[in-house]
């Protein structure tokens, strides 16, 4: 690990709001994603989330980065639906990024670790690989990205900034999320309308996109792109 492995004290409460600000405002075209390749109560289940997380946040504000990723597992795990026990257990998995030091923001490399740990969990339980056209599809590439960018930084230490290395995720997810749309789905209700999803992008993987650039932004300011979703 190098001294560019670390990332703002903030990371954990940046990377949740940021997270619920992308999610509510592309609540309505993903919901509309899974109207047209699922049962579409996608943007639902997201917005009860993120009321959920309202109400977690009002009871107290959380202390550290696992207590803020801590909330948003809590608002996910409240929700019906494949995904809310999936993102659930997800950013559980992501909140125990930091091991025994429950209070420290985690490094670069314990959040790769973290993310490769969360997609084996969805994995684990959602039975989905890679190309059945679902969050896994946005998820695994941006684990590799990731892991890719932090064995550069071994090459050449201080060659990619923690915001560079978020960005090669970010970048790899959003691409990855929107070729979901030349895949017929396998698992989740999207496999129940077969061909008719043909064309579309699956909501899950855009959302999981989502969730991986709040980390980028979350390390370096600025914005999550969502107008690439519809
Ligand atoms: P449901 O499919 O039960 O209606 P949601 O609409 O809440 O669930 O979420 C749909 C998203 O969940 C899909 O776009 C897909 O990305 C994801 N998903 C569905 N099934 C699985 C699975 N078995 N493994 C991983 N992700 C899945
Ligand atoms: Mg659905």
């Amino acid at each position: 690990m190098t001294s560019t492995d670390t990332l703002p004290e903030t990371f954990g409460r940046d990377l949740v709001t940021t997270a619920r600000a992308a999610l509510e405002g592309a609540a309505p075209a993903l919901g509309d994603l899974d109207r047209r390749a699922g049962d579409g109560d996608f943007g639902d289940n997201i917005r009860t989330a993120m009321k959920n997380l309202g109400r977690e946040l009002d009871a107290g504000e959380p202390a550290d980065f696992r207590g803020w990723v801590t909330a948003m597992s809590r608002a996910w795990l409240g929700v019906g639906g494949t995904s809310g026990p999936l993102f659930g257990m997800f950013f559980r998995d992501l909140a125990k990024a930091t091991g025994e030091d429950a209070e420290a923001v985690p490094t670069v490399t314990q959040l790769a670790d973290a993310l490769a740990a969360g997609q084996a969990t969805i994995q684990k339980y959602g039975e989905a690989e890679v190309g059945d056209k679902t969050m896994v599809d946005a998820l695994a590439p941006a684990v590799t990205a990731l892991r890719e960018a932090l064995e550069k930084e071994d090459d050449a230490p201080a060659a990619l900034s923690p915001e560079e290395a978020l960005r090669d995720a970010e970048s790899a997810a959003v691409a990855a999320a929107q070729e979901t749309a030349q895949v017929t789905a396998r698992r989740g209700r999207a496999s129940y309308v077969g061909d008719a999803a043909q064309g579309v992008i699956d909501p899950g993987a855009a959302a999981m996109a989502l969730v991986i650039g709040a980390l980028r932004a979350a390390a370096g300011g600025g914005e999550v792109a969502a107008d690439w979703i519809g």
